[in-house]
């Protein structure tokens, strides 16, 4: 260790690239699957909070914070396309926050970013037959409603079911003063009210060579998902590790509900993925959408093999 490095902190990061053009949609083959990197809208949020108990000193030099401490966030949602049709994991902000959220988290691009991003890729809304939310919070669900022509809201993907971990829409929906602000209940009821709503339980084959894996950590009932083919395998590993900065056991967010646990499963999930040779998808990192992982030599772990997000927007 040199003299600059601190215990815990991600050793220096020469091979990552520059993200690509905002709307750009990396396409990752895997076996007999297309991986497609889709933003559902980039955001701006106090750096602080998506780093925890790290210094800023530490984090500040990875993601450098504007005038009000915030630091670009992507959404890197996920179609997983195969000959069977498209499945996308998780939706991104939505085209519906209101003006002061919208000031608030820097957003500039107006209307339904995932909506636009997806024509970008070639896409159609009615193509999408799977929507997998690995959990229910506003820049994961929001995008999976949309406005209509009378100004309510509907499900944006007409033809699909959404999948849901059972205990996240109990604890989403059930009313609990303390989880009010974590789930905009307008991003959530159109999908039950229009039948398109599929409740699974724990570890599950959600369609062939898609599992669920409950993590919890971020939410007690946060979902990653695990993506196989033809012997090869990604882990969409979600808000328990968002972004290339979060591979170290202690940096983890503060808004997880139980960070010991993000510790934890965050841990054995990339020493999975380093054992089986996945690829790790990062689901907001402004700068890299994927990589492969290895054990670094302080038994932690580094990106190599970086793919770029799409571009900040
Ligand atoms: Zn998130």
């Amino acid at each position: 260790m040199n003299s600059t490095q601190v215990p815990g902190e991600p050793q220096d990061s020469p091979e990552r690239k520059a993200p690509g053009p905002a709307g750009s949609t990396p396409v990752i083959p895997l076996g007999e699957l297309e991986l497609i990197v889709v933003s559902g809208g980039v955001f701006r949020i106090d750096g602080g909070t998506m780093f925890g108990v790290v210094p800023k000193l530490l984090w500040d030099r990875k993601i450098p914070a504007d005038d009000q401490n915030r630091i670009p966030q992507q959404t890197n949602c996920l179609i997983v396309r195969s000959s069977r049709g498209c499945t996308l994991i998780d939706t991104g902000l939505g085209g519906h926050l209101s003006e002061r959220e919208q000031r608030n988290y820097g957003l500039t691009a107006p209307g339904h970013p995932l909506l636009r991003n997806l024509a970008v890729a070639g896409i159609t809304p009615e193509e999408i037959t799977t929507v997998i939310l690995t959990h229910l919070h506003f820049d994961h669900a929001g995008g999976g409603v949309v406005l209509d022509q009378e100004g309510v809201l509907q499900p944006t993907f007409p033809n699909a079911e959404y999948v849901v971990q059972r205990g996240e829409w109990m604890q989403a929906t059930a009313g609990f003063p303390e989880l009010r602000a974590a789930y905009p209940q307008q991003n959530l009821l159109p999908i039950e009210t229009s039948g398109q709503l599929r409740l699974i339980d724990q570890e599950t084959e959600i369609l062939p060579g898609l599992y669920s894996r409950v993590t919890g950590g971020h939410t007690q009932f946060h979902m990653a998902v695990v993506i196989e083919s033809q012997q090869q395998r990604a882990l969409y590993a979600a808000d328990v590790c968002p972004t290339e900065h979060h591979l170290p056991q202690l940096w983890c967010m503060a808004y997880d509900v139980d960070p010991l646990q993000t510790r934890r499963i965050k841990q054995q999930l990339l020493g999975e993925a380093v054992d089986s040779d996945s690829l790790v998808l990062f689901d907001h990192d402004p700068g890299c959408a994927a990589a492969r992982i290895v054990r670094d030599n302080r038994g932690g772990f580094t990106a190599t093999d970086r793919i770029p997000a799409p571009g900040l927007e």
